[in-house]
């Protein structure tokens, strides 16, 4: 009965949209999950719903839903933004934005500007699940040429951490390095937002992990942490995506194949369960793109 009360009165607001259909978030649903529920793309309906952090998405929110048929979508600048990032992260070309919005400047985009983004059937990539902050954090750091071969999964083994105190704790331990892993993705335990990756001080100074009880594989292979014990438990959705995301983003960035990407189990077979029986590996290699 609301539902008709609320069309009725779209029709007579005057309402010409076609974002008739909308979607309130449920607990543990993720953007890439609501997108692919109604058949869209992840970055349309981000870019739709002006979403800068998809790891931020609140229970309760309210999405515009956009048509499937849409050729393009509204899109406002947000700070840090450039046409040609834009554009890359939707896969298409400046030169069509530039046309569609007749931008004869692109490097004057002024934050808050509204203007569409064409999306063409074919030439579409998927969207990263990063937030913007993450992935700009990320471009900043150059990964040493060569050096990462592997990508080694752990878990804490702990159902409550965050990566400063772990990097306490390497230190205590003896690390001179601390933090014994590249990255931590935190599932919302202490300070830290369920999904937060945090990048540690051996990625952003590119030396060798301490994740990995033989050395040459240490000097080769990136480390990634997810807080909580999967012995006992799954890891939560929004963990999953920015792993999705993150091990994306390596192998597209240091040229990594899919095939490199293990657990530290299998690296160390009989000498530890880490990371637990509830992460599962072919469950995450199916995520992400061959
Ligand atoms: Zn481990």
């Amino acid at each position: 009965m609301r539902f008709f009360l609320f069309k009725f009165l779209l029709i007579l607001s005057g309402c010409t949209c076609f974002a008739s259909l909308f979607h309130t978030v449920k607990k543990n649903e993720t953007l890439s999950l609501i997108a692919s529920k109604y058949g869209v793309s992840t970055s349309a309906l981000q870019a739709y719903n002006n979403i800068s952090n998809p790891n931020l998405l609140f229970v309760g929110k309210k999405l515009k839903i956009p048509d499937k048929g849409i050729k393009e979508i509204p899109y406002t600048v947000q700070k840090g933004d450039s046409l040609g990032g834009i554009a890359s992260r939707f896969g298409v070309k400046l030169s069509d934005i530039a046309n569609l919005n007749n931008i004869s400047r692109p490097d004057l985009i002024k934050v808050g500007q509204k203007i569409k983004v064409p999306l063409k059937s074919g030439t579409y990539r998927k969207a990263s699940l990063l937030p913007s902050s993450t992935l700009s954090a990320l471009s900043s750091i150059r990964p040493t040429y060569g050096k990462w071969k592997k990508i080694i999964l752990h878990h804490s083994a702990t159902p409550v951490d965050d990566a400063l105190n772990m990097h306490r704790v390497h230190k205590a331990r003896g690390m001179k390095n601390g933090l014994a892993y590249h990255f931590v993705i935190s599932n919302g335990s202490r300070k830290a937002y369920d999904g937060e990756i945090y990048i540690g001080p051996r990625w952003k100074s590119q030396l060798d992990g301490g994740h990995v009880k033989k050395l040459s594989l240490n000097k080769t292979s990136i480390g990634i942490c997810l807080i909580g014990n999967f012995e006992l438990r799954a890891p939560t959705a929004k963990q999953l995506n920015a792993l999705e995301g993150l091990c994306e983003y390596l192998m597209a960035r240091c040229r990594i194949e899919k095939s490199q990407i293990t657990t530290h189990k299998i690296i160390h077979p009989g000498h530890t369960a880490c990371p637990g029986k509830f992460m599962s590996l072919p469950a995450i290699l199916k995520r992400l793109d061959p």
